[in-house]
């Protein structure tokens, strides 16, 4: 395993500076491409799951928080309110804003925005959208303790008698997405309530949500461990925890049940008897926060990352400047079927260093006098496999299916 910060500023893909503020970092075009392709992946997998995506505002009155429970359970981790009316109105009465601690306030008043039907139901609501904590500065670094957080989350409203279902389909989608990704969990952990006063109270709808994830998580055959004290102030969780170099664990994904704000909310949809009934509210997020996602990502891979996330997917290596045509024409090609190449000339050294200075890019085309006479290109891989030549478009057609399927493996010895 590798720190992240340090593979980070080598390989360029993000970075902090003092004026922007500490546990706020940007990203380089580099990281960009990674979490852009890991942001496509999660929306292209959801929609395909039949996830509907929204936007909200990343802001919302105090009031809103206080509904949510947010205020009063978690207002430790939130900046404090500003008061953009305070200025001629004056205080007291006047509109306090804050900066979101999660999206979930904000979907339940999106679903209660219209009547709702038992048809509609599970409605599932995705967005990958920001959230903020306020973190104390000596313990932000890096992408992993951070105060602005662009979280993949979505909420699931569904009748009490589909939340197993729902919920059992969030964990097969956070199990697939890191055999995509290359990911191997440290463990799955049932999440419940510790002693103490930071959970909402209702002993009947705890132990209700906490046997369906227990079952959830017995159907799935998978090993787990319960803790007690890592619930969220509203309900069990799903934790899916990986560990860094050190080993210290944290949580990347997860699957919630929540009875508590469709009650704050007051949700409701019409059921097939025509009468009210409260939907229940699944949280899932597959990948987490896209910070903390690609922390771990860099620090398991190395840099190494599989084809479809690396920022540069193919090297094209002109031998000689006779042959820069060629490259810069195949290069075009790549970019029009939406593969991230880059052009390596000669007059950046021998072919040898240049092969060498590109060993994270998962392919690398090399295009000589006979390749470019006979439109061919003989590829690399990054494993060290040398390919004899091959037409252009058969590459191209190759390693954009090998990418569009998220496959960790590089090349397929049959088409
Ligand atoms: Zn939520």
């Amino acid at each position: 395993m590798h720190d992240h910060r340090k593979l980070g500023r080598e390989l360029e893909l993000f970075g902090t500076d003092p004026l922007i503020g500490s546990g706020l970092p940007y990203w380089l075009p580099d990281g960009a491409a990674v979490r852009h392709a890991l942001e496509e992946y999660v929306r292209t997998v959801e929609r395909r799951a039949g996830y509907q995506h929204v936007y909200s505002p990343v802001l919302g009155k105090r009031e809103l928080y206080e509904i949510s429970g947010h205020w009063s359970h978690y207002r430790d981790d939130m900046f404090p309110p500003m008061e953009p009316g305070a200025r001629g109105a004056g205080g007291e009465g006047s509109e306090q804003l804050v900066l979101r601690p999660s999206l979930c306030p904000h979907h339940a008043v999106i679903f209660r925005s219209r009547s709702r039907s038992h048809r509609e139901l599970p409605l599932r609501m995705a967005e990958l959208g920001g959230m903020y904590r306020s973190e104390p500065s000596g313990v932000l670094g890096g992408l992993t303790r951070v105060r602005a957080i662009q979280l993949n989350d979505a909420h699931v409203f569904c009748a009490p008698e589909q939340v197993g279902a729902e919920a059992g389909a969030a964990l097969e989608l956070i199990r697939r997405a890191y055999r995509a990704l290359g990911i191997t969990p440290a463990r799955y952990r049932l999440s419940l309530p510790g002693p103490g006063g930071k959970y909402v109270a209702s002993p009947e709808l705890w132990r209700r949500s906490t046997a369906l994830l227990a079952r959830v998580l017995d159907d799935s055959g998978l090993p787990y461990e319960a803790v007690e004290g890592e619930a969220a102030f509203y309900g069990p969780k799903i934790d899916v925890q990986v560990a860094d170099g050190a080993g210290r664990e944290s949580t990347l994904s997860t699957v919630q049940v929540d009875f508590h704000q469709p009650e704050r909310f007051d949700l409701h949809y019409v059921g097939a008897d025509g009468a009210r009934h409260r939907p229940v509210m699944v949280h899932r997020s597959i990948v987490g926060s896209v910070e903390r996602a690609v922390a771990h990502l860099i620090e398991q891979h190395g840099g190494v990352f599989p084809a479809w996330l690396a920022p540069v997917q193919l090297e094209v290596l002109p031998v000689s400047d006779d042959q820069g045509a060629e490259a810069g024409e195949f290069a075009r090609r790549c970019a029009e079927l939406d593969l991230r190449a880059r052009v390596s000339p000669p007059d950046r050294g021998s072919l040898g260093a240049r092969i060498r200075a590109a060993r994270l890019v998962p392919y690398q085309a090399v295009v000589g006098a006979r390749e470019a006479a006979e439109g061919t290109v003989a590829l690399r891989l990054r494993d060290g496999r040398r390919l004899d030549p091959l037409p252009a478009a058969e590459v191209l057609e190759r390693v954009r299916g090998l990418v569009g399927a998220h496959r960790t493996d590089l090349w397929d010895a049959a088409p």
